[in-house]
């Protein structure tokens, strides 16, 4: 990047008037919330569903198997638990999460309004796809994650994706400051308008979050 540069937006590609982190800021602990990754904002879409922020922060952490998602859950849960809004917000974690057994473990996943899930989810993979290869997402963008049982069913998108998944050809790890709370893996195939990009978060080592960029239907 050269100094006459102007920064312009991950999302749209308009001039960027701020910066917006990617993941909120509030996923990661104490002591491992500097180096944070931000991106480049139009006025549009800076804090763009930042309301979902919070939200989708306890959903996560609390399908996370790590000590430092415990720790921010129970810290943060426990204490907030003196509000009426999070006392809500509690019986709506009873209320939409089940349990499951995988493979013999014992498993939360929430279901939460597919809408919402979608944009927040797709924000995260546009804020990382921004990071992996400098420029916005363009075309449709699906995800899912195994633990989310609304919106798309994570298997079928995983297993159409398998193949571009398991190239290690094709995705590479991002250098991540705190891969134990956040990291992920990206790869892009084909050329433009032809090109299908993969990303793959993962939350607190254990909750994943899948995206697929392809292009547009009239763009094909
Ligand atoms: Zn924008």
């Amino acid at each position: 990047m050269t100094s006459t540069t102007v920064p312009t937006c991950y999302w749209c590609g308009e001039v960027a008037t701020s910066e917006d982190h990617v993941p909120p800021k509030s996923f990661f602990p104490q002591g491992k919330n500097l180096n944070l990754f931000k991106v480049p904002s139009c006025a549009n879409h800076n804090e763009m569903f930042s309301t979902l922020d919070e939200r989708f922060r306890f959903y996560i952490q609390g399908s996370a198997m790590s000590e430092d998602a415990f720790q921010m859950f129970a810290d943060k849960t426990i204490r907030g638990l003196q509000k009426e809004a999070a006392q809500k917000f509690t019986a709506s974690l009873a209320q939409y999460s089940k349990w499951i057994m995988v493979d013999g473990e014992r498993r939360r996943i929430f279901s939460v309004e597919p809408e919402k899930q979608n944009q927040f989810f797709e924000k995260l993979v546009r804020g990382a796809y921004y990071l992996a290869f400098r420029e916005p997402a363009c075309g449709q963008i699906v995800t899912a994650s195994p633990q989310f049982y609304s919106g798309l069913d994570y298997k079928t998108l995983a297993e159409n994706l398998g193949p571009l998944l398991n190239d290690s050809s094709v995705m590479t790890e991002y250098a991540c400051p705190n891969p134990d709370i956040f990291r992920f893996r990206f790869g892009r195939e084909g050329t433009p308008p032809k090109q299908a990009a993969a990303i793959v978060m993962l939350f607190y080592g254990s909750v994943e979050i899948l995206g697929l960029v392809t292009p547009s239907p009239t763009e094909q």
